[in-house]
Order: structure tokens, then sequence, then C-alpha cells
């Protein structure tokens, strides 16, 4: 019903490229996050998605249908596209009761008494706030009131919900409880929905996939585990996830993947992406990372990776170390027990990640 298709949509305010030839497929029912850096496009790509930007290029399909097209001089409307919107602000009308809030959308269509009642009441059922039918949004929480703002969103049945930042303006422990309810939302209903964040944490948290937006591109879209394991390039291996990532020039591939790599005196194995593992002029060159997270390493005093530790931070229940080795680079490394500032450590590393780090 709501497969979303985007090709190489691409939208320019004056000189500036916001958006940059975009393809995005997103199926049916999937919970995909938009994340990215401050700045980099992704509310405008959401506003391309719900008609209120119109692409200079490209085409947006909404179940096989074009809703823009520039090249045929196809544009459909943000109320035909029927998609809801939830913005971070939630702009509630103070003096509506909620009822009247999440039903004024309706009001404004027009439709019957009874009907919207009945919408209403079906609407405010989904977030859990049948209770609060008759209060003000000023008399509830910041988490109530985004709560109102998706039921106001989802009584127009919307084949789809776009979310912008819903949760950047309420507090961290409130942030959790309502991705829970988000969740628990996109569980019970199977609605398609496309969820703008500049947290990771967040979106791995919540999304099937993730799509990493950077300077008006995609620049890879995943599962959160693919992403985290295999990220395509340095720019989503920097944002998404806790590591390091070091520039290497020797790399020996074994099958299936696989490959070693000299850090110091150590020999690491690693995996490698198929890009590179095929190309040897590539290989050849000195463009290569190897991409390393914390949990694959590990404080072992036999380890002829050597380092001294830089600092020591307890996050509960571990540590979390930086190492500097002796080529100057400096990993994060989780160790069960304290460190001194100063210490000199062995590292062993049971797996890295080596991909091309050319910036394109
Ligand atoms: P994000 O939501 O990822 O923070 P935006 O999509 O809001 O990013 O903005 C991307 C870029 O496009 C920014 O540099 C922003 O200043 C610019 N931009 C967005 N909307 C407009 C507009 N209506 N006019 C001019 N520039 C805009
Ligand atoms: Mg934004």
């Amino acid at each position: 019903m709501a497969d979303i298709n985007l090709s190489r949509i691409t939208k320019s305010f004056g000189d500036y490229r916001a958006v940059n030839q975009v393809s995005l497929d997103i199926a049916d029912g999937e919970f995909v996050a938009l994340l990215g850096p401050s700045g980099c496009g992704k509310t405008t790509l959401l506003r391309l998605l719900a008609g209120f930007e119109e692409p200079d290029g490209g085409v947006i399909s909404l179940g096989g249908q074009a809703v823009a097209d520039p090249a045929n001089r196809v544009m459909v409307n943000p109320e035909a596209r029927n998609l809801g919107i939830v913005f971070q602000s939630y702009a509630l009308w103070p003096h509506m009761s909620v009822a009247r809030n999440v039903g004024y959308p309706l009001e404004v269509r027009g439709l019957g008494r009874a009907e919207r009642d009945a919408r209403i009441a079906k609407a405010l059922a989904t977030v859990a706030l049948e209770p609060y039918a008759d209060r003000n949004p000023t008399e509830l929480s910041g988490g109530q009131r985004q709560r109102v703002a998706l039921a106001r969103c989802l009584v127009m049945e919307p084949r789809a919900v776009l979310l912008d930042e819903p949760l950047a303006n309420l507090d961290v422990h409130l942030r959790e409880t309502m991705q829970q309810a988000f969740l628990d939302f996109h569980r019970r209903t199977g609605a398609t929905m496309i969820y703008v964040t500049h947290d990771q944490a967040e979106a791995m948290a919540m999304a099937d996939r993730i799509a990493v937006m950077d300077r008006g591109r995609i620049r890879q879209m995943a599962a959160p585990e693919t992403l985290y394991r295999e990220p395509a390039d340095h720019m989503v291996a920097g944002f998404v996830g806790a590591g390091a990532v070091l520039p290497i020039d020797d790399v020996a591939i074994h099958d299936a993947g696989r490959c070693s790599v000299r850090l110091g005196d150590a020999a690491i194995q690693a995996r490698i992406c198929q890009k590179v593992a095929s190309n040897s002029d590539m290989r050849n060159g000195r463009d290569l990372g190897l991409c390393l997270r914390p949990e694959d390493i590990w404080v072992d005093d036999a380890g002829t990776l050597r380092g001294s530790v830089e600092d020591c931070v307890y996050l509960g229940g571990r540590f979390r170390l930086m190492v500097r080795l002796d080529g100057d680079q400096i990993l994060p490394v989780y160790a069960t027990k304290r460190a001194r500032i100063g210490e000199a450590v062995g590292l062993v590393i049971s797996d890295g990640w080596v991909f091309d780090r050319t910036e394109d």
C-alpha cells in the first residue's frame, strides 16, 4: 500500500543543493530512520516527500503512483498525498481541548460530528490518551503533548507517518519512554514510518533500516547492525557508534571477505568490504581505513599491540579507556578494571572492518 520510492531527487535553495540525487525505496510497513548531522537536508527531504516543496529533478512515487515528477509536470498537493506529519514542536492549539485538537483536521474537511467523534476516540486510544480527551494541552506533559500531535496526524488515517525529530524537545528520560511508545505504535499498526533524527543511538534503537545522510546525499542505507559493523565510508564509520578509523596501507586478502592488516607489531584479522577486496588498484593506494569498535578490543598483557592509557571513565558496569598506540592513534577500549592514566597496556583486537576511505 505505502511503498515510497524516491529516485534521484534534487532540491536547491539558490545555489545551495540541500538534497542531492537522493534515491530511497521504503517498503510498506517499514520503520526507516533518516539520520544525519544538523543541516544535512533531512527536513527538506521530508518536506519534499510530504509535498510542501517541489523537487528540481527526480521522481517521488507513493504506492507506485508518481506524486512529484517535474520533468512530466506532476506535483500532487500535500492533502492528496495523505501522509501524516509530526514535527519537533507540537503546534497544538492551547485554547482547544485535546479531543478538539485531534479532530481539527477532520473539522476542516467538513466531516460530520458522529464520524469525527469515532475517529478521535480511535486515534486517542492508539496513543493511550483517552482519559485526557477533555483536558487542555497546557495541562499535559511534553510526552503527552507529543502523543496528542501523533494522534492528530493519525486521525487522517495517513498512508505513512513522517516524524521530524519528534523527541528533540523532551528530556532524556521521557525520550526513552516515547521511543518505546512510537515502537509500540508501529508494532500495533504496522504503519510505514519515516523517523528523522540526528541522534544515532535513537536511530539504532528504533529503525528496521537507517539511511545516513550527509550534505544532501544518502551515504548508506542498511540495517543498524550492518551500518555499525560494515560502514560504507568514513562519514558513516565516524557518525554511527563509538570506535576509531585508522588509515592503513598494508592489507593481505584471504578468502570470503577476510583479510589481515598490520598495525604496529600486531597482525589483525579483519573483514573487508567487497569493493576493496575485488579491486587491487584500490588496495595499492593508501586510502584504506580500518574501523575498530571497542567491543572487539581487549586489554591483555600478551597483546603485541602496545599503547598507554590516556583516559579512563567509569560507565557503570565497565570502564572505557582511551589508549594511545605507539603509532599515536587513539583507540576506545572497554575494560572490566580501572586503569591508571599513563599505564602501559597490551591490546588484542579480535575483529575490524576494512573499507575505502576516499571521500567523494
Ligand atoms: P536538517 O533538517 O538536516 O537539519 P534542513 O533540511 O533543514 O536540514 O536544511 C538543509 C540545508 O538547506 C540547510 O543548509 C538549510 O539552511 C537550507 N535550507 C532549508 N530550507 C531552506 C529554505 N527554505 N531556503 C533556503 N535554505 C534552506
Ligand atoms: Mg531538520
